[in-house]
Parts: C-alpha cells; sequence; structure tokens
C-alpha cells in the first residue's frame, strides 16, 4: 500500500502542501520540493514484508512517489551490491571499508536511480517531453528511461563532455543539443526551449522525485548492513542529490521504526578542488555556496558550480557530523586504479574522489580504524576510460 501523501517545501518556508497528481517543480520560494508519506500509518508497514521482492529500488514502494494504481518504470535499477573492501581497507588500517557498487546500475551509474522515479512520475502526469541539462551521465539514464516509457527525450549537454556520453543519448534515441558552456548554461538553454514546448524538466532538485530514487541508497544500506547504519558515508557530491535524498530516508527510515535509535552516520561531501563550492561554504561556516568560477574537472558529475540544493547539503553535513573535502584530479585518477587494481571494481573519477577523501580521513585520525565506512562509486570506469591512459 502507498503512503505517498503530499509535496512540500524542502526549507520548509510555510506555503501549504501541493498535490502530486498535479505537476510541480520548485516551491514557489525557489527551494526544492520534498515528496512526504504519512509515516504515522507506514509504521505498520513490516521489514519483513522486504523478502522475496524484486532486487530493485521498488522493493521499498510504498515509501516512493508510486500510488497504488501505477507502475513504476524500471529497467531494474537499485539493490546494487555493499562489497567488503579487504585489500583497500587492509591497506588503509580499515577492517568494515565497504564500497556500495552504484556502477552496476542501468547505464553504469546511480543516475538510473533518479530518473527512473522521476520518470515514472511523468508518465503518470501526462508528459510526453523528457528534457534535462546533463554533465553526461544524468543524460543517458533519462534517455533510456524515456525509452522504456514511450517517451521522446531532449539532451542539453556540455559540447565538451566525453563522446561515449554524448553517444550513449543517441543510442536510446534522445535528441542531443551540444551546448557551448557549462552544465548551468545548458539548464538555462533547455529551460528556454522547453517552456512553450511545455516539456517536462526533470534538472536536478527542480523536480520532486529524483531525490526519491536516491534516496533508496539509505533503505538498501540499512537492509544490508543488517538495521543498523555505518559510522561513515563518503559521497561524491555534484547537485548533492543523493547526499540529500539518503538525509532524507534516514529520518524516514528512523520515522517507521525500521532502525533503532541510533547516531546517523556522518556524511562526507567530495568534491574536486577545480569545483569545490561545497567545501569552501562549508568551510567558511556559511549555509550557502557562492557560485564556483571557472569550474574544470575531468570528474564531470562533480562540475557543479551552483548546487540549488546547497542548503540541504550543507545542512545534513552539519547535522551529522561530517566533513567535505577537496581532491585533486590526478589523485581520483590513482585511485580509479587502486580500486580496480585491488577490488576489482570499475569506478569512475566520482569513485575514485571518494576514495582519496577516506584515505584523507584516516591519515587525519578522523576515521577511527574500527569505523565502518561506505564509500559510494557513483559511477563505472567505461566512459571514461581515455583518462587512465
Ligand atoms: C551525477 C554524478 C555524481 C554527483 O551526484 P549528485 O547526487 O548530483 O551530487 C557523482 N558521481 C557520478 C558518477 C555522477 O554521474
Amino acid at each position: 500500500m502507498s503512503y505517498f501523501s503530499h509535496l512540500e517545501c524542502s526549507v520548509p518556508c510555510g506555503r501549504p502542501a501541493l498535490d502530486p497528481r498535479d505537476p510541480h517543480h520548485l516551491c514557489a520560494c525557489g527551494a526544492p520540493l520534498f515528496a512526504r508519506y504519512d509515516l504515522v500509518r507506514a509504521r505498520t508497514w513490516s521489514r519483513d514484508s522486504l523478502k522475496g521482492r524484486e532486487p530493485t529500488m521498488w522493493r521499498y514502494r510504498e515509501l516512493m512517489p508510486l500510488f497504488d494504481d501505477e507502475e513504476p518504470v524500471t529497467l531494474g535499477e537499485g539493490f546494487t551490491p555493499l562489497l567488503r573492501a579487504r585489500t583497500l581497507g587492509a591497506r588503509l588500517g580499515l577492517d568494515r571499508l565497504y564500497i556500495k557498487d552504484e556502477s552496476l546500475n542501468p547505464t553504469n551509474s546511480f543516475k538510473a536511480r533518479g530518473l527512473s522515479a522521476a520518470i515514472t512520475r511523468a508518465v503518470s502526469l501526462g508528459a510526453k517531453t523528457i528534457a534535462l541539462p546533463t554533465a553526461g551521465n544524468a543524460g543517458n539514464a533519462a534517455a533510456a528511461y524515456s525509452a522504456a516509457a514511450g517517451l521522446a527525450c531532449e539532451v542539453f549537454i556540455p559540447r565538451d563532455a566525453k563522446r561515449p556520453f554524448i553517444d550513449e543519448c543517441r543510442l536510446y534515441g534522445a535528441h542531443v543539443t551540444l551546448v557551448d558552456g557549462l552544465i548551468t548554461d545548458a539548464g538555462r538553454l533547455a529551460a528556454e526551449r522547453g517552456r512553450p514546448l511545455g516539456w517536462y524538466d526533470v534538472s536536478t532538485l527542480k523536480e520532486p522525485y529524483r531525490i526519491e530514487g536516491k534516496k533508496t541508497m539509505a533503505y538498501e544500506l540499512a537492509e544490508q548492513m543488517d538495521w543498523r547504519w555505518p559510522d561513515w558515508i563518503v559521497y561524491p557530491t555534484g547537485g548533492g542529490t543523493g547526499l540529500i535524498g539518503m538525509w532524507k530516508a534516514f529520518e524516514e527510515i528512523e520515522r517507521i521504526g525500521w532502525v533503532a535509535p541510533q547516531r546517523r552516520p556522518r556524511m562526507v561531501s567530495v568534491q574536486a578542488e577545480g569545483c569545490a563550492p561545497i567545501v569552501r561554504a562549508h568551510q567558511q561556516g556559511t549555509e550557502k555556496t557562492a557560485p564556483w568560477e571557472g569550474a574544470a574537472t575531468l570528474a564531470d558529475g562533480l562540475r557543479v558550480p551552483s548546487p540549488i540544493g546547497d542548503v540541504l547539503i550543507l545542512r545534513a553535513l552539519r547535522e551529522s557530523g561530517g566533513a567535505a573535502i577537496a581532491v585533486s584530479d590526478t589523485s581520483m585518477v590513482d585511485a580509479m586504479l587502486a580500486i580496480g587494481t585491488d577490488e576489482g571494481v570499475s569506478a569512475a573519477p566520482e569513485g575514485g574522489a571518494a576514495l582519496v577523501a577516506i584515505e584523507r580521513l584516516v591519515a587525519a585520525g578522523s576515521i577511527k580504524p574500527s569505523d565502518s565506512v561506505v564509500l559510494f562509486n557513483t559511477g563505472g570506469a567505461l566512459k571514461y576510460l581515455d583518462v587512465i591512459t
């Protein structure tokens, strides 16, 4: 049974709840919207009911944005393995280092989760054309889920994006517009072109449902770790959808009683030295980020100079007692090789970045040898193999 009830401002600004049977993008105050559930009634939903369900993120459908008369648009996303990284762990002196391997999602990254949820709702809302700006992976996932749903897809991608990202959009029949500039410029163009044509915009956090897809990473961690939280979650952060989503999910999971009251994980945002607005704001102790000028990094997913969910990301870092760390592009590439060589896991530069951050936190004495640490490998290496040659 679905407990999905309404949408409300993520801040919250105090405006009245919105009906999810109508299309909504941002709150009138400009902040992202959150999907909300009847968590009081959801306390009767037992985690034992998960046994025997499909190993996808939709196994948590009661607390997903899906009404009882609807079916998800799915390609088998989610329920990715939580691997024990023994060799890397031994090297770092960590007994409990895990890799949440998101590279095994459809289209090779965790963007599949967000787009599966967003396009599921778009179908219910009667959308015909999906549109989005992307650094690469989100466009690939949007193109694939649009194809699965029988919708048209318009992708706006920086001209300097890597070839495999551009080609894969076309593989799924999307129409690709190459944009001179960054993802922010691509976003402006997508909105301008789409507004008169009624395109359904699935830009990060500009609609409420990509977060709901990504929050399932926290549900899976809880289930895979036998209903305990790890001590640390290390998350390569661009727009921060997954970090915001997991922080939201911790609260949902606690409120329905699936995890006994305990310290929540410390959240670590990892960014690139060439684009680190969250790291800078966290260090300065500000509520919001200032736009990062001249954003440059080979980790496309981290090239987000002005994350729209900055307030929510920074709040989660603070409330969790976490950290924010910027790493160099060369160290990310070395770490991709280390993850591949030691563990046989295909890591995107973003996954490599997470390993570099863990090394730093161990060296600084923040992460203790007995701590449990989850490295989010947010995507696979295949579309970036040129960086290791
Ligand atoms: C998009 C992306 C990220 C950043 O994800 P957010 O949740 O938007 O911060 C990290 N890694 C990869 C591989 C990505 O594609």
